[in-house]
Parts: structure tokens; sequence; C-alpha cells
């Protein structure tokens, strides 16, 4: 494994009764990003009027189009958003899969995109950033990640259906996949979705030291987050997004 792998640098944040976390690989002049917990309600983020996708686990990276906001609440489907417009607070909702948050800030640029295991398996981190990149005119080299809370290999337990796709689909199956010898006869694998997640920003381009992941499963920190598969059915969404100012 890899020793910034281990990156586990975030802060938390209090502010107003919100309570969130940020990772400092995102923090730059003109620009504001939150990774949500369970103690972030709809309401505490009214106030910044976020942008949503209807999110259905697919590759497709959208735009933000120049309409207003409340044209926008829920109408794009995607799972990815990309805009050089500032104001608009692009958010993604994750319970388990992977919120990434990145920006260009020299040509000033974000994205935010929900990575559950089939749109890592499509690499959707790698198409937002070429999106980025022949869109906006960003440069891979001042692009920086942010990867939140989700769930990480620990807790996450994959059969042959989901192996087959991360074979077939990624050239990373040996670098995410891997077997305890007590889950053999059972063929349950456990994934490492922030690590190819990680790899796919890599081979976009993306310096190595501009990407942090917060190092925290979603499925280990109960008092924490919402995990989809810890309480195997949709208890909440906890909201992540990033905004030019
Ligand atoms: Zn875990």
């Amino acid at each position: 494994m890899l020793a910034e792998e281990h990156c586990q640098t975030y802060h938390w944040v209090q502010n107003n009764g919100r309570s969130y976390l940020q990772l400092p690989v995102l923090n730059h002049p003109g620009v504001f990003h939150l990774f949500g917990t369970r103690f972030l309600g709809n309401s505490d983020l009214e106030h910044y009027k976020p942008i949503r996708l209807r999110q259905v686990h697919g590759d497709r990276v959208q735009p933000v189009p120049k309409a207003p906001i409340s044209a926008l609440l829920q109408a794009i489907e995607g799972d990815a958003l990309v805009t050089e417009i500032p104001n608009r607070f692009i958010s993604v909702g994750t319970a388990d899969c992977v919120p990434i948050l990145l920006s260009d800030p020299v040509k000033r640029v974000t994205a935010a995109i929900h990575a559950g295991w089939r749109g890592s398996v499509r690499n959707i981190a790698d198409k937002t950033v070429q999106k980025m990149i022949a869109v906006y005119g960003a440069k891979p080299e001042n692009i920086f990640a942010g990867i939140g809370p989700a769930i990480h290999s620990c807790c996450f337990e994959v059969a042959s259906d989901v192996v087959a796709a991360v074979e077939k689909q990624t050239p990373h199956a040996h670098a995410v996949l891997h077997q305890e010898s007590e889950k053999q006869e059972e063929g349950k694998w456990q994934l490492d979705l922030i690590r190819l997640n990680r790899l796919q920003l890599l081979g976009a381009g993306v310096p190595t030291d501009h990407i942090a992941s917060a190092g925290l499963c979603t499925s280990c920190l109960p008092n924490l987050f919402y995990s989809f598969r810890r309480d195997k059915k949709k208890r909440g969404n906890m909201v992540s997004g990033i905004m030019l100012l």
C-alpha cells in the first residue's frame, strides 16, 4: 500500500450549529467546500442553495447549465457536476458511496462526484477530470481532489458480480481487490473504492500530493455517518459540495 493512502488529514468544522468536515488540500482562496456528516441536515444547507443531481450510479458528468438555481434542483440526471460559475454550490449525496470534490483554483473550475462501485468501475473520476480539461480548460497539474468519508475496504465485502465488473472494466483489479483467506470458500472479496478512485485521478494526471482522503469509513463510524450497508436501508444521506466564491 502506498504511504500517501494513509493520509487522514481533515478538519472538523463547527460553524453556526453546522457540523462538517473539510480537507485542507481543497482550501484555496475563493473556493469553499464541505463534506457532510449526520449532523448536517438539509435545512443547514439551505443557505448554500445546493444544486443536486438525480443520481443514477452511472458515469455521466454534467455541466451546470446557466440557469437560475431554482430551475436546477434535482432536474439534472447524472453522477458528477462540473462548473465554472461562481456561487453555485454543486453537491452530491452519499451514504457509503464515495464523495469526491475537485478544484482547479487557477482556472477556477470545480466538480462534485458521486462514485459508488458502479460509477467507480466506469471511471467516473477520470471522466470528470477529462471534462474539466476539455470543456473548461483546467490543467490536471492544477487540479486538487478531496475524497470524503465513504465505505472503506474494511467493510466493503463484494461477491463475484462486482469482482467481474472491476476486472473487466478497470486495469486496477489487482490493486483494489483483496481476499481474506477465510473468505475464499464464500467467494467474497474486499473492494477498496478509495484506492480505485485515487488511481483514476492519478491516471488522469492529478499530482499525488494534490489528492487527499479523509480516511474515514462510514460503516465503521455510526456516530458520525450514515451507512447504507451497515444500516441495511436508506436512513439518510450526507451532502458534500464545493462552490466558487
Ligand atoms: Zn469500515
